[in-house]
């Protein structure tokens, strides 16, 4: 079966990883939206939309600004399924994106074009309005590379609304989950525990 799903199944092996495997969806009415923060070999968030029935993902080394005038670097990575928006735990040892990872945010989203959001990615300029709990308002993504590929480069800027701010900054204020309150040190400390036991 070859899917958009076909790379991020490749570079899992589910036997190990508590990951789903998962499968494409029929798009929902309310389309879905999550951040998760990674801490796989670098610390990134994983900023991922519902679209056509899978989570279409971008890796952003700093995480969302809420200031229109900071531009995020995004770089788009594999297609993941529906069910991994609500995963959050460990990534084992040796697997790809070994680390914890946290569910920092989560929403609905609406698509602000009058064209689709598939027509959107394709064209490199998706605008859409994130209701989350900590990322609200109008944002931009704006592809910066040629390619429409994984691994292209794009840019995700706050748009201006009255849900633009120049200083509020949740990344460094709010680093707990929105699903169990965890945080990514919290989730370290396990695993250090955990390895102890294996000793
Ligand atoms: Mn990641």
């Amino acid at each position: 079966m070859s899917s958009s799903l076909t790379t991020y199944r490749k570079k899992r092996n589910f036997k190990k990883t508590k990951e789903p495997a998962g499968k494409k969806r029929v798009s929902s009415k309310r389309l879905k939206f999550v951040i998760q923060q990674h801490a796989a070999r670098a610390m990134h968030y994983d900023v991922r939309l519902e679209i056509g029935g899978v989570m279409v993902s971008w890796a952003v080394p700093k995480g969302p600004s809420l200031n229109p005038a900071t531009k995020r670097l995004a770089i788009m990575t594999e297609d993941h399924p529906m069910e991994y928006r609500t995963f959050e735990g460990i990534i084992p040892k040796g697997e790809y994106g070994a680390g914890p990872v946290i569910v920092w945010d989560r929403g609905t989203y609406k698509n602000l074009r009058d064209v689709s959001m598939k027509a959107s990615l394709k064209a490199g300029r998706i605008e859409i309005f994130l209701y989350g709990k900590k990322v609200y308002g109008a944002f931009a993504l704006v592809r910066t590379s040629a390619a429409d590929a994984e691994k292209s480069q794009w840019l995700l800027i706050k748009m201006r609304d009255e849900y633009a701010h120049a200083r509020k900054n949740p990344v460094s204020t709010q680093p707990e989950s929105v699903k169990t309150g965890k945080t990514i040190k919290d989730w370290k400390k396990k695993i250090k525990e955990m390895e102890k036991k294996e000793k």
